[in-house]
């Protein structure tokens, strides 16, 4: 038999590369591509004479997908777990809050993770009856019986502030709690939640993940087929589906994951210490300094530390004369992306200082980067670019 020795190859012994490379193909056909194009379909072609699915997956769109399958295939190979996603991350994440959350629960959130989901946590679900209690990620955290869910976020978008997952999963099961972390910034190959104890991830896969700033995604992943089964059937009822492009240019992205991470967590720790070696600029914080006050939890839970460093420039017009002065650094919301951008986050309504600056390095040339922040640091003083290449 030719080609006996391939299928979808077992990649649990493999490195961080090699899994990226591979998660999610399909067992290699000759004459087919590595990575099958997007399969666009509403409705597919039934058997007439078999019950629907019973020969094939493929019935309607909305409950399945196959290039939606393959992504799944590869994101769940890297968390380690089952995985479904979503249109976006908030798709997921609220899949996750209503689907486990009922009238009555009580539900434990952070005051310093994503605003749209403290937003719909005070908005939607305390008016549906459930108790929202909201705690900084670093801790101290109150006891938590009572509690259905705690749904954690570390490191923090923006403040980077790291909790113990391992140690929250123990106290929330024998509290009879749930615990979900939020890996969007972490990505699965900076943390592995499932493996320290965690029910749920969740995530966007709009950052980091997929890095190229050309997509919204979202994911949900898990071991437990029973809350898997429930969000399942809530995106399914509800349609929070990604198109098959958007799943497929995930899926082509996924593979350099590992290339785009090594850069960026470089490109960051060299940022962080520049930065932090001025005089002009407070409040450095990337979880990879060893005075860092998230580097203790951090250093033994990260497997790698993302390329996000935050600082303060003091004020709005201080930060908008740096990023106008810069020729690198996009102004732009988001983060993980292959460019390097920043923006401030108060005008979001993040509750940081005025100047308070998210800074996502890309994967330009380390040197580069580092000139372009220092002359832009400068011009946004009225001092000249010190930048020869000016
Ligand atoms: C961006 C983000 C989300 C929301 O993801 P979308 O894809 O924009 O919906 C959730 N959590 C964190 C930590 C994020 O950074």
């Amino acid at each position: 038999m030719t080609g006996a020795a391939h299928g979808p190859p077992d990649l649990s012994g493999y490195g961080d590369g090699t899994r990226c490379v591979h998660a999610g193909l399909p067992e290699p056909v000759p004459g087919e591509p590595f990575l099958p194009g997007p399969v666009f379909a509403a409705p597919y072609h039934l058997d007439p004479a078999a019950e629907p699915y019973a020969t094939t997956p493929n019935g309607y769109g909305r409950p399945d997908n196959p290039t939606r399958r393959g992504l799944e295939a590869a994101i769940g190979e890297l968390e380690g777990g089952d995985c479904l996603a979503f249109a976006s991350g908030q798709a997921a994440i609220t899949a996750v809050l209503l689907s486990v959350l009922r009238p009555g629960d009580r539900v434990l959130l952070p005051t310093d993770g994503y605003f749209p989901v403290r937003a719909f946590a005070t908005e939607t679900l305390a008016g549906l009856g459930v108790r929202v209690d909201f705690v900084p990620t670093a801790g101290p955290y109150p006891a938590l019986d009572g509690v259905r869910l705690v749904l954690v976020e570390t490191p923090a978008n923006p403040g980077l502030d790291v909790c113990d997952v391992a140690e929250l999963a123990e106290r929330a099961h024998a509290a009879g709690a749930l615990l979900a972390v939020d890996n969007t910034t972490a990505t699965p190959l900076g943390q592995q939640p499932l493996d320290l104890g965690a029910d749920l991830v969740v995530a966007s896969g709009t950052k980091a993940l997929t890095g190229h700033s050309d997509l919204l995604l979202g994911y949900v992943a898990s071991r437990n087929a029973e809350l898997l089964d429930a969000v399942r059937a809530w995106r399914t009822t509800t349609g929070s589906i990604p198109g098959a492009f958007d799943a497929w240019l995930a899926h082509r992205s996924l593979a350099t994951l590992d290339l785009r991470l090594a850069r960026q967590s470089a490109n960051a720790a060299a940022v962080a210490v520049a930065l932090r070696d001025r005089s002009d600029v407070r409040g450095v914080r990337w979880p990879g300094l060893p005075d860092d006050p998230a580097y203790p939890v951090a250093s033994r839970q990260l497997r790698r530390v993302p390329g996000i460093v935050s600082f303060d420039l003091g004020d709005a017009g201080r930060v908008a004369r740096f990023l106008t002065a810069s020729r690198l650094v996009f102004a732009a919301t988001s983060f993980g992306g292959l460019h390097t951008s920043a923006d401030r986050r108060a005008q979001w309504g993040d509750d940081v200082p005025a100047g308070f600056v998210r800074f996502s390095c890309g994967v330009e040339d380390t040197a580069d980067l580092l000139a372009d922040l220092h002359a832009a640091l400068d011009a946004a003083d009225g001092r000249q670019r010190t930048d020869p290449r000016q």
